[in-house]
């Protein structure tokens, strides 16, 4: 096949030399008014090309080499004294596979556990071009179905508004989970 990116031929969608020239990660952050941090691995403007094939047959594949490229690298790096478990946020499947899903296999190491339909959204609406006002009168009302007294890495490919994560992150609260920091592909904040 040929690398999307430089046409070459490869044996990955996207070539060893096109991952290592354009894909390279760079950990950005924001911080909720409380103080919870959400980093992100890109910028949505870097890899606006590779996120918009999320609901095409190729989707599955590139979004499971952004998650090697991401969040896999961040999870050998990453220690803890406890198990550690990442939850994906609303891992619902679309296309025949969940993008969050992919995402948050990848964290699965020696320290974190990966969570999936843990958390899940009761309102399922989408927040994309839909005003403030909007979101603040339709919360995605999530619910939780797993154990208590745990630490947890929220895991969500986009982050707009960081009102999906900050709703997500208070849900893990009333349910007494300790949610360590949140983890997003790409940031699409503007600037
Ligand atoms: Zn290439």
């Amino acid at each position: 096949m040929k690398c999307i990116l430089c046409k070459q031929y490869s044996l990955k969608l996207i070539c060893k030399s096109c991952q290592n020239s354009f894909l390279e990660p760079k950990l950005s952050e924001r911080t909720l008014a409380d103080g919870f941090k959400i980093y992100s691995f890109y910028h949505y403007h870097e890899i606006e090309d590779l996120l918009t094939t999320k609901h095409t047959h190729i989707g599955s594949a590139i979004y499971t080499i952004l998650a090697q490229l991401a969040f896999k690298r961040f999870a050998n790096a990453f220690s803890f004294i406890n198990p550690v478990y990442a939850i994906a946020i609303d891992d619902h499947v679309k296309n025949g596979y969940s993008h969050t899903a992919v995402l948050t296999k990848a964290l699965k190491s020696k320290d974190i556990v990966p969570l999936f339909a843990s958390l899940r959204a009761q309102n399922n609406i989408t927040y994309s071009g839909r005003s403030l006002e909007y979101r603040l009168q339709n919360p995605r009302r999530f619910s939780y179905s797993y154990k208590s007294d745990i630490d947890a890495i929220l895991v969500d490919d986009i982050v707009t508004s960081t009102m999906t994560i900050n709703e997500a992150k208070n849900t893990l609260l009333k349910n007494a989970v300790n949610p360590l920091f949140a983890l997003t592909l790409a940031d699409a904040r503007e600037e």
